[in-house]
Parts: C-alpha cells; structure tokens; sequence
C-alpha cells in the first residue's frame, strides 16, 4: 500500500511502499482510510516537538482519518466489513479509572494513531474497535474526517464551557482555522453567545463572516477592539485555537471579570500575576482533544445539518505540498488527502 512516511525531523514525508498491515489483535479492525485531515499537530510532529506525547520515528503521521471497515478481528462485534466509520484518535483502553469515567484521552494505556502508531497519511490503518464511531446514513467519510480531530477537539472545549454560553454574555474565538471555524459554530449550537472571530488572515475572516460570527477582527490591537465591541466589559469567554505567547497575552487581555480563559492551540508560555487573576476571579482551562462520547454527540449534530466543515480534498501524494501550504496560513479550513484517490 502507499504510505506517508516520516522518518528523520524537519524533512518532507516520503512516498513508500509498504504491506497492507493486519489487525494484531482479535479486537482489532483494519479501516481503508477515504479521507485523512492534515492538522498543524503534523507539523509540530515533523518538527520534533511531539515526543513528549510519545512520537518515535519512522512514523505514519495522520490522526483525523475516516473511511470504510476492511477486515476485523474474530472478537469485534459492532462493525462490519464495509461500515463507514470515523476512528477517534486516542487509543482508550476501556479498563482504566480514566477509561470508565469517559475520559479515554486520559487512558493509562494511552496511544494516539498517528502519532504513538502509524496513521492514516496511508491507504490502511489498524486501529481498535474502541476506537471507531459508526457514520450515521448518508454521512461520507471523506467529508467528516477532520472531525476525528479539529472537530472532537473543538467539540470538547466548547461543550466545557457551554454553561458559561448565556444570553448576553460574548465568547471571542481566536484563530478562526481548521479547529476554530468549527468551535465558532458549536457556540452558537451549545450556548447562546454573542460571537466574536479574531483571526489575522483575512481568508480566515471572510470563511468567520460566512459562518455567522456577530463580530470579525484582525489580531492587531484585538484586545482594545473586543473590550470596544462589548462596553468595555471584555469577552466573558475567550477560545485561543493559536496558543502562542501572543494570543495567550492578548486572551487575557481581552478577558471580562469572571471571565474563563480556554487554551486549545499551545506551544506559547502562559504567564499571569496571580493578583490580576483573583482580584478579577478569573478562570484558565486547557483542553485536549476529547472523549469518544464527544465524538458521537458531534456527529449526531453533523449529521442534523448543523455543522459546516471546510474541506479541501488533495492527493496523498500531494501531502508535502499541503503541509507547505499549512504552514504558511494558506489553507482555509481543513485539508483532506485522498489516499484510495
Ligand atoms: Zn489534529
Ligand atoms: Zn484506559
């Protein structure tokens, strides 16, 4: 089969060929990936800076992956062959603490296709039952395969703080990309938010316009125009998809009193007086990926019509071209290789 293989940091992916793999264990299933999303988590991994979360090369990158059942192991039960699924990325062992509380990211036995085992930049991937979310009818993978991450990523942080959502109250969505243009529309479906997009790219604006968001910024001087947009009260929510030093400074910056800060992007340095956080009781929650369960509400509200994911669809042999692409701000929503295509 053809594979995308990163085998040394800071190098594009290479073209390979390599055999089908076969499920290993009896609860295993061998999923035909149709549709696989390109993520900036892929570029943090090609450039070394995913081993704390147990990256070891060479690996098949590609965590947001959906296509049909191809073979199963003698024990699986809920899927067949030809089943169109939507695999969850993090492997949840279902025995653990963690597992039974629902928070299978948690998982002690914690693996992540794509990044601690090979994805889906491939025509095949082994992942476990447990990890696989069934498509509703009429639902095609291709078109929900970043939902397996940019969608379940957003999902997970808005319905967090969705009882902080109220009438009259203003949730600021910074960096409006794969994952945020996706939050935008999860607060209007779980919460009752004013909204405000705050994005430097003016592509990235225009798609927050079309998306309904109340009000649309650029990053420059953002802080001074949300507290501007709202009588100077600030945003009662703010979302950072970015997380660098600047979007952590301007977040809270732009914050309300009371008002919960939510990381989602990382890789900047969170620094605050504590003084300026108590004497204004203000809240910061971080978010990673999320849990199955999530990842079944989010296509039940996909498949109502309610969700708008941005797709563009690309070969797989065009996976060094995308990143590229990725890396310069150039691509607007979520990019899908094809790897049957
Ligand atoms: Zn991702
Ligand atoms: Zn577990």
């Amino acid at each position: 089969m053809k594979a995308a293989l990163l085998s040394e940091y800071h190098r594009p992916l290479e073209l390979i060929d390599r055999p089908v793999p076969e499920p290993r264990r009896p609860d295993e299933v061998r999923v035909k990936v149709e549709g696989a999303g390109v993520c900036a988590t892929d570029l943090h991994t090609i450039d070394g800076e995913m081993e704390p979360a147990g990256v070891t090369l060479p690996l098949v990158p590609g965590h947001e992956n959906a296509g049909r059942v191809d073979a199963v192991g003698d024990l699986v039960s809920t899927v067949s062959v030809g089943d169109p699924v939507l695999i969850y990325p993090p492997f949840s062992c279902g025995l653990c603490v963690a597992c039974r509380r629902g928070t299978d990211m948690h998982c002690e036995r914690h693996q992540f296709t794509g990044l601690t085992v090979d994805g889906g930049f491939a025509e095949y991937v082994v992942v476990a039952e447990r990890s696989l979310v069934k498509l509703p009818p009429d639902v095609d993978p291709v078109d929900v395969a970043p939902h397996a991450d940019a969608g379940i990523t957003a999902y997970h942080a808005v319905k967090k703080v969705a009882h902080l959502a109220l009438p009259g109250t203003t949730a600021a969505v910074i960096g409006v990309g794969g994952v945020g243009h996706v939050a935008l529309q999860l607060v209007r479906e779980l919460g009752s938010s004013a909204t405000i997009a705050v994005d430097p790219n003016a592509k990235h604006r225009s798609l927050a316009q079309e998306l309904g968001a109340d009000t649309v910024l650029g990053s420059e001087g953002a802080a001074d125009a949300v507290r501007e947009a709202t009588d100077g009260r600030g945003a009662d929510l703010v979302l950072d998809f970015v997380g660098s030093d600047q979007t952590h400074a301007d977040g809270m910056a732009m914050l309300a009193r009371s008002g919960t800060y939510s990381m989602i992007g990382f890789g900047g340095m969170f620094t605050m007086p504590s003084a300026a956080m108590v004497g204004t009781e203000q809240s910061a929650v971080a978010n990673l990926v999320g849990s199955w369960s999530d990842l079944w509400e989010l296509m039940q509200l996909h498949a109502r019509g309610n969700l708008v994911l941005k797709t563009e669809t690309h070969p797989l042999e065009a996976i060094n071209e995308v990143l590229d692409r990725l890396r310069e701000g150039d691509i607007t929503g979520r990019a899908v290789l094809l790897p049957q295509g």
